[in-house]
């Protein structure tokens, strides 16, 4: 069994800024605070973190955790309407069909590894029909931390896999999500539907980074070559 686990933002789809939307009116719901995004850049970091940081660098606060935490039941709440509603929302090339062929597959075991709380998430990829593709998952509801995240995904998917994979990879666009896998002693796919280029993807350390996900040969076959790799590393 192949374990695959995918970032969401940059990776699997863009939410057109529905999720800052939602961030900066629950902050000024709370707190009366415009523009809570001005000036931060999400991409790669966890919702609490995202969270954390406004709260330090706009207001000065250095939050408890039921102050996160009710920021980000206020914005879950406005993030029903903003990705329902989202213009720019959008699935990236090729993900539709490669999960489409991948679910099909009883190679491959699909989770996902990301800093959206999982109702987030669940909001996020509904909206194109994308949730029912992963049956597990490491969330930021889990921790704020995205190693963490990373870890316990890896191990709800290697208890899944009977401790017996024959690859574990995560699937992202940040140099954040790559450093993460690593840490987490798995391997590192980058995909450039983000802020970050292939070379960049490639010189942050991922094993194989692409363009997109719209060839589906070429992926199957460069999984294929890391899945070697990785049962040569653990043998
Ligand atoms: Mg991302």
């Amino acid at each position: 069994m192949k374990i695959l686990l995918f970032d969401i933002d940059g990776t699997l789809i863009l939410s057109g800024g529905a999720g800052d939307r939602s961030l900066t009116k629950a902050f000024e719901r709370l707190y009366g605070l415009q523009r809570a995004m001005q000036g931060i850049k999400p991409a790669g970091k966890t919702d609490p973190a995202i969270v954390r940081e406004i709260f330090v660098r706009k207001l000065n606060i250095e939050p408890t955790d039921e102050q996160i935490k009710e920021v980000l039941d206020v914005y879950v709440e406005c993030l029903v309407d903003e990705v329902k509603n989202s213009k720019g929302y959008r699935v990236l090339p090729g993900v539709h069909e490669l999960l489409e062929k991948l679910d099909g597959d009883r190679d491959f075991l699909l989770g996902l590894a990301t800093g959206n709380i999982e109702r987030g998430a669940r909001i996020k990829l509904s909206r194109a029909d994308l949730w029912r593709y992963f049956s597990f998952g490491g969330f930021g509801s889990d921790s704020e931390e995205r190693d963490v995240i990373v870890r316990m995904a890896v191990e709800r998917g290697l208890r899944l896999a009977d401790y017996d994979p024959e690859l574990v990879a995560v699937i992202g666009d940040t140099p954040r999500d790559i450093k993460a896998a690593h840490d987490a002693g798995v391997f590192a796919v980058g995909v450039a539907t983000g802020p970050y280029s292939v070379d960049e993807l490639y010189n942050s350390g991922a094993e194989i980074a692409f363009e997109d996900l719209s060839d589906i040969g070429d992926f199957y076959k460069k999984i294929k070559v890391l899945s070697e790799k990785w049962q040569k590393t653990r043998s």
